[in-house]
């Protein structure tokens, strides 16, 4: 297993060959790399383009052979990432930040609950979970999308099926389409879930808004703030601690993050919306 990480130079990254690249709905691509990077569910990468630029994005495997990461196009590195193919090089430097608390949690059940490309980090603690199956109690995913075009991961939704408890959601669904699953907000399914704070934690990702929502249902059933982590993006530039873009308030998203305990962070999140 490797570190992309330089000593000498932190800001040095690696050159890597794309092994695979699969588009997962109309505007979000998932590149597979020819590294076996060593990294925690949770810990991001930095990736670039020469000429072109340098973005965060999680790992959204769990494996000791390759990488893979789930990709939205939004502008200009993102968007030139997309036209990368299968045989081209990008350059990777990490893994960096705080992912979500694995071994803390072992013995518990676990709630995962994501948005939108936010889910793309969950599938790593998922694929972590299926390697670690017998660490952990009874696994409620709560995974919401915009529409039933926007769905990720839909491959690997028949075994989450059979080894967790699945609940998709789509905020809207064109009527007389083929769609038959659940239609509205995530926070309904989970509003409704007979989930109890005992022996849980809960693993959030996705927008802010939806957080919040999330956070709020889970104290209303009981949950207390040390049992939330969440990961909370913000622009960055080095991932090491230098730049400063990242922080919030006195912490730094890329070192102490992204994943934080609610109640180490909910102040300062609060006060930001
Ligand atoms: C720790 C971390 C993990 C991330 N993981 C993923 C991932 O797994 N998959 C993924 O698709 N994206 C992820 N992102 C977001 C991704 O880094 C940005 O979308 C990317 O930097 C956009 O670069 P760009 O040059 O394509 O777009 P830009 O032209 O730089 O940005 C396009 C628009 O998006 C806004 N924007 C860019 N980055 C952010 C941000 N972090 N927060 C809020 N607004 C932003 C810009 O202000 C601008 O309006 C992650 C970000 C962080 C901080």
């Amino acid at each position: 297993m490797k570190q992309l990480l330089s000593k000498a130079d932190p800001y040095r990254p690696f050159k890597i060959e794309i092994l695979e690249r699969r588009q997962e709905v109309k505007d979000t691509f998932t590149l597979k790399l020819d590294v076996p990077l060593k990294h925690d569910p949770g810990q991001f990468v930095q990736l670039s383009i020469p000429g072109i630029g340098e973005c965060p994005i999680s790992i959204s495997s769990y494996s000791s052979s390759f990488l893979e990461l789930t990709i939205h196009e939004i502008g200009m590195v993102t968007n030139t990432l997309s036209k990368l193919k299968k045989g081209d090089t990008i350059f990777v430097r990490g893994p960096y930040g705080k992912g979500y608390p694995m071994k803390e949690t072992k013995g518990k059940n676990l709630v995962l609950i994501g948005g939108g490309c936010g889910v793309a980090p969950l599938k790593g603690v998922v694929s972590y979970l299926d390697k670690h199956r017998h660490d952990y109690g009874t696994i409620d995913l709560f995974f919401g999308y915009r529409s039933p075009e926007h769905i990720l991961f839909k491959d690997e939704m028949p075994t989450w099926k059979e080894l967790y408890k699945l609940n998709v959601s789509v905020d809207k669904a064109p009527t007389g389409g083929c769609y038959t699953g659940n239609v509205g907000f995530i926070t309904q399914l989970l509003e409704k879930s007979q989930l109890s704070p005992q022996r849980n934690a809960a693993m959030l990702c996705g927008p802010p808004v939806m957080m919040k929502f999330c956070i709020d249902i889970l104290q209303k059933k009981g949950f207390h703030e040390d049992q939330i982590y969440i990961s909370a993006e913000r622009l960055m530039y080095c991932a090491f601690g230098e730049c400063c873009h990242c922080m919030i308030k006195g912490k730094f998203t890329c070192l102490d993050g992204p994943v934080f305990r609610y109640d180490q962070i909910k102040e300062d999140l609060n006060e930001e919306h």
